[in-house]
């Protein structure tokens, strides 16, 4: 869990800044849930975000040096550490949990990322919340991939305020309460001494200034709830339970910080015909008696198009075959899967006159002697 960001980089304790860069594009690009199928690449992609996040901000890296990555985490979880200046918080808290279940195409359960007790942290430039909603498609558009429109109710920067909170013309006023700085200091006595620690100021939400309206619009929030349409585009051979992530289209960052990201889980759901098995697909074919005895050329639909096959003479059912490449296709790589197509042998349930007399014709000369049942006869005169 608490893994070194040196060490979640793969870097150096002195790498510099472009290094630091390199480092987490490549470990991005390995663990982005859109690409890798690891199923915890999520955590990992979160984990080298925020480790690119604290070792490119000069501050807290010297801060995460000085006090080691276990005291770091904790002085964060517990709101900031001197010298910080705030920024950070904890940009993936509100994430997961919201799930939203499956539901219609454009549900937009979102929720409401305002504030829990006032915004906490306001000093600093701060990323928005990476916001999460859910997507179900069928089986055709995983096959073929699509762009798929979404109505999504996000938090968007006040219009009205432009974030701020406050009408423009609106007085300003030093706040008393921290004399204009922001941060409140707190001297808490531990037992390994004596610790300094800076709090943002709750008059002023870490602002250090005080104003005599607030926007009405956004209730001083700086942000409201809008409805925006989006186009997510859908890669072809997209599985059930992946995520796909839109750059800055999450909640809005606060303080000149960017916009957190939007993360949409896609569920695949069961075709009626076809079963789905990572890259492969199964299908089942029915075929009569006499083509599983003769053999037969059959085709059937797929998800892509007619396709052709060779029965061969005397297949047994439950026979399976593969028709290579004809599967799903590989996520971001070329090429498909297989399809492995499953023969099934129909015996009838009904005969006519004629169908009876050839096939006992075939069981006498087979040697085979057959005790029909009353009850079946009776079921042959029923069907007529
Ligand atoms: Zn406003």
């Amino acid at each position: 869990m608490s893994e070194d960001f040196y060490e979640v980089l793969g870097v150096s304790r002195d790498a510099d800044e472009d290094e630091i860069k390199r480092a987490y594009r490549r470990k991005a690009a390995e663990y982005h849930p859109d690409v890798s199928d690891e199923p915890d690449a999520e955590e990992k992609f979160k984990r080298v975000k925020k480790a690119k996040e604290v070792l490119m901000d000069e501050q807290k890296r010297a801060a995460y040096d000085r006090m080691g990555h276990d005291r770091f985490e904790q002085a964060e979880k517990r709101g900031g550490f001197d010298g910080a200046g705030g920024g950070g918080g904890d940009p993936f808290g509100g994430m997961g949990g919201m799930g939203g279940g499956a539901g219609s195409p454009f549900d937009d359960i979102f929720e409401q990322f305002f504030g829990g007790g006032g915004g906490g942290r306001r000093s600093g430039p701060r990323q928005g919340q990476d916001l999460q909603t859910s997507l179900t498609i069928d089986l055709e558009d995983a096959y073929h991939g699509l762009n798929r429109q979404m109505t999504v109710t996000r938090p968007e920067t006040c219009p009205d305020c432009d974030g701020r909170g406050h009408p423009p013309d609106a007085d300003a006023q030093t706040c008393p309460a921290c004399d204009g700085r922001g941060q409140q200091t707190r001297v808490q006595q531990t037992p390994f001494g004596r610790v300094q620690q800076s709090q943002t100021c709750r008059q002023c939400g870490g602002e250090g200034t005080l104003y005599s309206e607030t926007c009405s619009t956004c209730d001083g929030d700086g942000r409201v709830l809008r409805e925006a349409t989006l186009t997510v585009e859908v890669p072809a051979g997209i599985r059930d339970g992946q995520t796909l992530r839109m750059d800055g289209e999450g909640a809005p960052g606060e303080r000149g910080g960017p916009n957190g990201d939007l993360l949409i889980e896609i569920t695949v759901e069961p075709h009626p015909d076809f079963e789905r098995d990572g890259d492969d697909l199964l299908y089942r074919l029915p075929i009569s008696f006499p083509q599983a005895v003769f053999g037969d050329e059959v085709t059937f639909e797929t998800l892509d198009g007619s396709v052709s096959m060779d029965v061969p003479e005397g297949t047994q059912s439950g026979e399976t075959f593969r028709l290579r490449g004809k599967g799903m296709p590989r996520l971001k790589r070329r090429g498909h899967g297989d399809l492995f197509v499953k023969v099934q042998v129909v015996t009838p349930e009904q005969l006519s006159r004629e169908q009876r007399e050839a096939l006992e014709a075939f069981a006498e000369a087979g040697g085979e002697e057959i005790d029909v049942k009353e009850g079946f006869f009776e079921r042959i005169r029923n069907s007529f």
